[in-house]
């Protein structure tokens, strides 16, 4: 198509708008939810420091590794989800996309969203093609309340092709209220780069058109694309197009702009907001310890973007909480 769709006009024969997939309206009132933040439990720095060399398991505890980083001890995941909902608070966050962020630590997000079930939605970290991965998913998308698997195919080196993969999105996309969601295109791990920690991560492996036989198999299955791609932005355009059950995260910096010479983020905004539409772009921060906690400075550039760009009111809405609330009802 030579002209540029409005997002309504890109439903493919035989497929469903996202919103029709969703069931929702448009525009919610303005609310803001943040749709990418990590759970940055202890769990979480026990099971990377597991990993750091010469550690025999369990030598390394959460509160040892934070005070390394000049980070606040995480506690129990009561604890911190609580901490998690004050800042929300103090930062007027109605709802957010916690997840785990390393595989095994399910249960931590899990006891997050049953002490706050109206505020957190859970998500997790899981590697397809290791021994338990499917079995994993299975279980915490049984009972925990978790409804977000997270995929990192260049983290854990697997090809998105591998049939482990599809086993696990066809549980996902079985799964009533689940969704998908795969990182693609540049990933760093600060935390991993702190600790010293190697990271044998393969790029080539988060490449966007890799998702669309998912979100062609499962067209109600919402699959969400973080960071506008992370570097393959005109990819996870050419995805969504083509999919109208793909979302793109707007979160973290986006430092990945500086891969296209000139580009900028307010182009990428422009550009998304005329291919992919206010309704399939979720807002969200990256935000992942403490004591940092929220991430403002991002939450002000995009909303100055948006501005900038004259969006009118209610795709800010659609953006900052809208498509979050359909993602996530
Ligand atoms: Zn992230």
């Amino acid at each position: 198509m030579a002209s540029e769709p409005r997002d309504e006009d890109i439903t493919l024969a035989g497929n469903l708008t996202l919103a029709e997939i969703l069931a929702g309206g448009r525009a919610q009132p303005a609310m803001l939810n943040d749709g990418h933040c990590h759970f940055f439990s202890s769990r979480f720095f026990e099971l990377l420091g597991a990993q750091m060399p010469g550690e025999r398991n369990g030598t390394q505890t959460a509160a040892a590794l934070c005070g390394r980083l000049g980070w606040d001890d995480p506690g129990s995941p009561d604890a911190l989800a609580d901490r998690w909902v004050a800042e929300m608070d103090r930062y007027g966050v109605g709802r957010s996309m916690l997840m785990a962020s390393l595989p095994g630590d399910e249960g931590s997000v899990a006891a997050a969203v049953s002490r706050h079930p109206g505020r957190i939605v859970g998500g997790f970290m899981v590697n397809p093609v290791a021994p338990d991965g499917a079995l994993r998913v299975r279980s915490a998308l049984g009972s925990t309340g978790l409804r977000v698997v997270c995929l990192f195919p260049a983290m854990h080196r697997y090809s998105l092709a591998d049939p482990k993969v599809a086993e696990v999105v066809g549980l996902v996309a079985a799964t009533p209220g689940a969704v998908l969601f795969v990182h693609c295109g540049v990933l760093s791990v600060g935390v991993r780069r702190k600790l010293g920690l190697t990271s044998r991560f393969e790029l080539r492996y988060g490449q966007p058109l890799d998702v669309q036989r998912y979100a062609v198999d499962h067209p109600s299955l919402p699959i969400i694309v973080p960071h506008f791609g992370a570097g393959f932005f005109r990819e996870a355009l050419m995805l969504a197009e083509a999919c109208p059950n793909v979302v793109l995260d707007t979160s973290s910096t986006n430092g990945w702009v500086r891969y296209h010479p000139g580009l900028t983020l307010t182009d990428v905004y422009r550009t998304a907001m005329a291919v992919v539409g206010p309704d399939r772009l979720m807002f969200g921060t990256d935000s992942s310890f403490f004591p940092r906690g929220w991430q403002t400075p991002v939450y002000d550039s995009q909303r100055a973007i948006l501005e900038q760009l004259g969006t009118e009111d209610g795709f800010r809405a659609s953006i900052f909480g809208g498509t979050f609330n359909r993602l996530f009802p």
